[in-house]
């Protein structure tokens, strides 16, 4: 017997959950079908879940914005309790360090998000442990000149208080089953979705790996860095203007170093200098990540099931001794600790929440190691969007705009459309 719905979400991963949630507030009857045993195992589960405001367009600052007020009014935004609790949002505050700052500024008051410019002497005040030298450019440690003293120094920082991170990704995406659930959407798990069902040009629904067929008018792709075989599955691929591809990333783990406890005092920081971010991490320890600079070789995975998840010593050791050069007290531990997953990057990193060229299909996709924060958001978005365009609406022709709930701003979905110029604006990078 066939199963049916009003639409079907492929992945239960933070996309998925948040856009079940939204739309089951809406009154869609909604299915997440998802090939692993729970939500937010995917890339999700991997995520640094840090919460910042600072993106290099003005449409990412004011999705990062709304997104932030979600993370501190969690529990009521959620509006329902959970066996395993709920996540929790510690907001530290957000540190942005480089000189050529003055874009972000613009782009920050535009918005109205709240920052402090601060001196090296405040920022020193706060974090004793920060030395103050400018380490661009980003190098490797086998650069000869990575070791050099640098001859510059920082002028300044920017403060955000609106900035933070979730305290357990997975929870935070169990949070929102739950949510999802009491407005009425299932949940099949150990299922993997390998024919996107068609008749006359619609969709009518997916079958899976195991036999069985789910029936729906609606099928929504929020795979994760599975987008591309989830697109190719639909058959539109080769008709995409932006892809998604699967890269390979990792983040590493160190003890703060003695006297100083980052874990309870440390700020989510993006470090330009050196295109490193670093955020306290449970245990006193500090998370550091890379911002992908052009001198970092790029791992795309062909694969996504199959990917070398093992941290790789090469890897750490340019991220961590990056944060070395900015913490010069760090300890270096003899052995890697940390973790390898994938983003699911578009071309120009930023997402791609539109419909398609196919009746019926939606994508939720092209993530780019940046919207866990924007989840919420996203969900928002993805509802209004396919029940105005189910209920007839040209979103390619007018795009749909989104008010903000918590700040009022004005979002257009038409940013995000798949059809788009590459945005020239975007830092090419996990910053957006
Ligand atoms: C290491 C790392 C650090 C990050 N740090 C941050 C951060 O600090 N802040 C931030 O905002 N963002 C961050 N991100 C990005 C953020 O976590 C992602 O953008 C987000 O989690 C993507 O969620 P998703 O639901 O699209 O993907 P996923 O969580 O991967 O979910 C997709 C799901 O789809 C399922 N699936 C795929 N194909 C099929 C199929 N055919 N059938 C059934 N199921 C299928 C998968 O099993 C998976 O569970 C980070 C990402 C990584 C990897």
């Amino acid at each position: 017997m066939n199963i049916t719905t009003d639409i079907i979400i492929i992945g239960a991963g933070i996309i998925g959950t948040a856009t079940a949630f939204e739309l089951g507030k809406k009154g869609y009857k909604t299915i997440n079908i998802d090939k692993l045993p729970a939500a937010g195992q995917g890339s999700t589960g991997s995520s640094s879940a840090g919460i910042r405001t600072h993106y290099s367009t003005r449409d990412g600052v004011a999705m990062a914005y709304e997104g932030y007020f979600h993370w501190k009014n969690w529990e009521e935004y959620l509006g329902v309790a959970d066996e395993r609790g709920l996540a929790g949002f510690k907001n530290t505050g957000g540190l942005v360090l480089g000189n050529e700052s003055e874009n972000l500024l613009n782009l920050l008051s535009k918005v109205g998000v709240e920052f402090e410019v601060w001196d090296m002497d405040q920022v020193k005040q706060k974090i004793p442990i920060y030395a103050d030298f400018d380490l661009s450019p980003p190098r490797r440690p086998a650069d000869e000149t990575f070791f050099d003293r640098p001859s510059r120094k920082l002028n300044r920082a920017i403060y955000t208080p609106s900035s933070g991170y979730m305290n357990d990704p997975q929870l935070v995406t169990h949070n929102l089953q739950m949510a999802a659930e009491a407005k009425g959407g299932r949940f099949m798990f150990k299922s993997q979705v390998t024919e996107i069902r068609r008749s006359g040009g619609k969709i009518v629904g997916v079958a899976l790996k195991d036999g069985q067929r789910v029936d729906a008018p609606v099928v929504v792709n929020a795979a994760g860095p599975h987008s591309f075989i989830v697109n190719d599955l639909a058959g539109i691929q080769d008709r995409m203007k932006i892809k998604t591809r699967a890269l390979r990333h990792e983040v590493h783990v160190v003890p703060s170093p003695q006297g100083f406890d980052f874990g309870n005092n440390g700020y989510v920081t993006s470090d330009f200098t050196n295109a490193t971010y670093h955020l306290p991490e449970v245990g006193n320890n500090i998370l550091v990540g890379s911002q992908d600079p052009a001198c970092d070789p790029k791992i795309w995975i062909e694969d996504p099931d199959h990917f070398n998840r093992q941290v790789t010593t090469d890897q750490w050791r340019a991220q961590v001794y990056r944060l070395a050069q900015r913490i010069p007290s760090l300890g270096i531990p003899d052995k890697p600790r940390g973790l390898a997953d994938l983003y699911d990057v578009s071309d120009d990193w930023i997402p791609i929440y539109d419909k398609s060229d196919l009746a019926g299909f939606y994508l939720a996709i092209g993530t780019s190691g940046n919207q866990f924060k924007n989840a919420p958001v996203v969900g928002r978005l993805m509802a209004e969007l396919i029940d105005s365009c189910e209920n007839g609406y040209d979103h390619d022709r007018k795009p749909l705009k989104l008010t903000g709930s918590y700040t009022g701003h004005v979002l257009n979905a038409g940013f995000y459309s798949r059809l788009r110029e590459l945005h020239t604006d975007s830092s090419f990078s996990v910053v957006g």
